[in-house]
């Protein structure tokens, strides 16, 4: 069996001729894209997420659906579609579906009338100008020995957001309210448990942290370590806070890299505090 044409020519249309992998999407023609047929047998820029054999590249994933139809199918130059079938494990079917979902917003966001647009950068431009964004890590990156304080604000911005534009969500851009989702949520788990206390049964109720101490114009907020080792559970915590730290870290990144790329006239440095 081979890709049909119909499928083809929906995927092809979808990702506009680009590489779901390429940085920038290129063409999967690149130079060459004048000299291809479409219709011809060269059909390697197709790759199937999840292959025909249960041998072939990811296909112990299986698949109940036409195996050669658009929604198994991602366009890839054929440099990343060799990459991809090379080293299945490291190309998942969930990643490459992902990534295949990803460009066809891009393409979707490139044609988009500018209203919906418009509306998604606005509301993001005003909450950059109120979430300090691009130190964000620097504030959790001690984690779990110490944090910066100003790590709360970022939740006081997320709070506040819905209530000064309550229509500003969701975003009309799908991945980007997935993306800003996924920020927000390991954001509030992370936040959480720093700000928690926990109960024990000999010391009474004793808090993760210590007092905030300033250092220079910073206030820093060291781990509870005198108390903390104390009790047993001490390793645990660390350990939960360490993971809830990763976590939120890749969905900043994720969600910067994507803002980055696809909304680069928003300035995610216009942090302004405000003034007393
Ligand atoms: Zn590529
Ligand atoms: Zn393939």
């Amino acid at each position: 069996m081979a890709v049909k044409p119909k499928a083809f020519k929906e995927l092809y249309a979808k990702a506009a001729g680009r590489c779901a992998m390429c940085p920038n999407y290129e063409s999967v023609f690149k130079d060459t894209i004048c000299s291809v047929e479409i219709s011809n047998k060269n059909m390697s820029e197709v790759a199937h997420v999840i292959a025909q054999s249960k041998k072939g590249p990811r296909g112990e994933d299986g698949y109940t659906g036409d195996i050669d139809d658009y929604d198994n199918l991602v366009l890839l130059c054929p440099t990343h579609h060799k990459a991809v079938d090379d080293n299945p494990s490291s190309f998942p079917s969930s990643w490459l579906r992902a990534k295949k979902k990803e460009l066809e917003q891009w393409v979707n966001n490139s044609l988009q009338l500018d209203s919906r647009r418009n509306s998604d950068v606005n509301a993001l431009r005003l909450l950059m100008k109120n979430l300090a964004f691009t130190r964000i890590r620097a504030q959790c990156d001690d984690l779990p020995d110490s944090f910066d304080l100003n790590f709360f604000d970022t939740g006081t911005t997320l709070d506040n957001f819905p209530i000064d534009l309550p229509d500003a969500r969701p975003f009309y851009d799908g991945v980007l309210e997935a993306k800003f989702s996924e920020f927000e949520k390991s954001y509030r788990e992370l936040s959480w448990i720093l700000s928690s206390h926990i109960e024990t049964e000999k010391k009474g109720t004793i808090s993760v942290y210590r007092e905030a101490i300033q250092r220079g114009s910073r206030y820093y907020v060291p781990l509870n370590k005198g108390e903390l080792y104390a009790i047993e559970e001490s390793f645990e915590i660390q350990n939960e806070i360490r993971a809830r730290r990763e976590k939120f870290l890749n969905c900043y990144v994720e969600l910067m890299k994507y803002l980055r790329f696809n909304y680069p006239e928003i300035d995610l440095n216009s942090y302004e505090p405000y003034q007393w």
